[in-house]
């Protein structure tokens, strides 16, 4: 690197082949944007896993910088709403998709997709959390709308509750003062899901049983990462008026559901989603982040890996491999 370039990790297409090499940049190589910011961190998420393998098809044009998110310090800005040493963070708005995204060490990015980093916080736990974290905050939001409250007589289900957003989730639940049951495919997690504050394990062979249209009630109500059959035999064994935040489908994109659950039992599915999450609900959602997580909650989930390690990361955690959060270090 000369002292004009940087590097970053560039997705190119070769056929139908998707190929990640680490490339240096210039400024000038940048997209337009009115903030140029130098990434202290990123992180990796489901969705950079199918972005850099070329599994999911969800990059829209190529080269692209991959990376969903980022946390950084603004270098220049030309919007009046940032200026030089400003930290910040994004999430969502189709960036490391559409637009050059975090695995960069620095990027230019729309100054309407950032928040400011709230108070307390530092970069590298706001990609510790990510948008795997913001995911399980929102979920978590969702269902103290829909009225959930701690001290329930029956426990919060998570499910993929090993992977990013479902360990964020379980932590934040816990914290919160709910009792947490962790579904998880890998026996060997246990300890982990219990540091994390769960209090019963539950197999995901017993959870991926396809549902009569209703099962015993057993949970309040659930955050789900993994759709399908999953989310379906959460539905059928969620207690009368309860509610389920859906968010992910790690497990398949179709849902065999019967509606008995919903007119039967009144209980609510509530989607939710972190990429066009309005500005004011972000920024609703980070502050609640900075006061519920502390930087300490989040170190047995989070582990650091450099931008040469992404590719081989992104495969496993497609493969379902990696466990917890990755956060990604461009400068490592
Ligand atoms: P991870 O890969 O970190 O976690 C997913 C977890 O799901 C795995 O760790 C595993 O947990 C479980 N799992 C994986 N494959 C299967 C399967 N075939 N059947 C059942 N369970 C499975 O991903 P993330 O936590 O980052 O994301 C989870 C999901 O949420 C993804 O689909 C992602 O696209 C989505 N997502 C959606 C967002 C939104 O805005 N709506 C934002 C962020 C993520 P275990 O081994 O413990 O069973």
């Amino acid at each position: 690197m000369t002292q004009d370039t940087f590097k970053a990790l560039v997705l190119t297409q070769e056929g139908k082949k998707t190929v990640a090499t680490i490339q240096p940049l210039t400024v000038g190589d940048l997209p337009e944007g009115d903030v140029l910011v130098a990434v202290e961190y990123s992180s990796l998420n489901y969705k950079d896993g199918l972005a850099v393998t070329g599994k999911g098809k969800i990059v829209r044009q190529f080269p692209m910088v991959p990376g969903i998110d980022l946390a950084g310090v603004v270098l220049e800005s030309s919007s009046p709403d940032y200026r030089s040493g400003d930290k910040v963070i994004l999430t969502g708005w189709s960036v490391g998709e559409r637009y050059w995204g975090g695995y960069t060490q620095k990027a230019r990015l729309q100054s309407r997709w950032l928040v400011p980093l709230p108070t307390g916080m530092d970069t590298r736990t706001a990609m510790a959390i990510g948008t795997a974290g913001f995911t399980a905050m929102l979920c978590v939001m969702a269902l103290e709308e829909a009225g959930m409250v701690p001290g329930g007589d029956k426990p919060i289900l998570v499910t993929g509750a090993s992977g990013g957003v479902g360990s964020v989730a379980v932590v934040l639940l816990a914290k919160l003062g709910y009792r947490v049951h962790a579904v998880s495919g890998r026996p060997e997690t246990e300890g982990y899901l219990r540091e994390l504050g769960a209090t019963g394990l539950v197999s995901r062979e017993e959870m991926s049983q396809p549902p009569k249209p209703l099962e015993a009630q057993r949970w309040a109500g659930a955050v789900d990462t993994v759709g399908s059959t999953m989310l379906a035999r959460v539905l059928a064994e969620v207690d009368y008026g309860g509610a389920v935040a859906a968010c992910g489908l790690a497990g398949g994109a179709d849902l065999p559901t019967t509606v008995m659950p919903f007119i039967l039992r009144g209980v609510r599915l509530l989607g939710v989603d972190s990429v066009l999450c309005p500005l004011a609900r972000r920024r609703q959602a980070w502050a609640r982040l900075a006061q519920d997580l502390s930087g300490n909650a989040l170190q047995s989930i989070a582990h650091i890996a450099s931008l040469e390690e992404v590719p081989q990361l992104a495969g496993d955690i497609i493969a379902g491999r990696v466990r917890g959060r990755t956060i990604i270090d461009p400068n490592a």
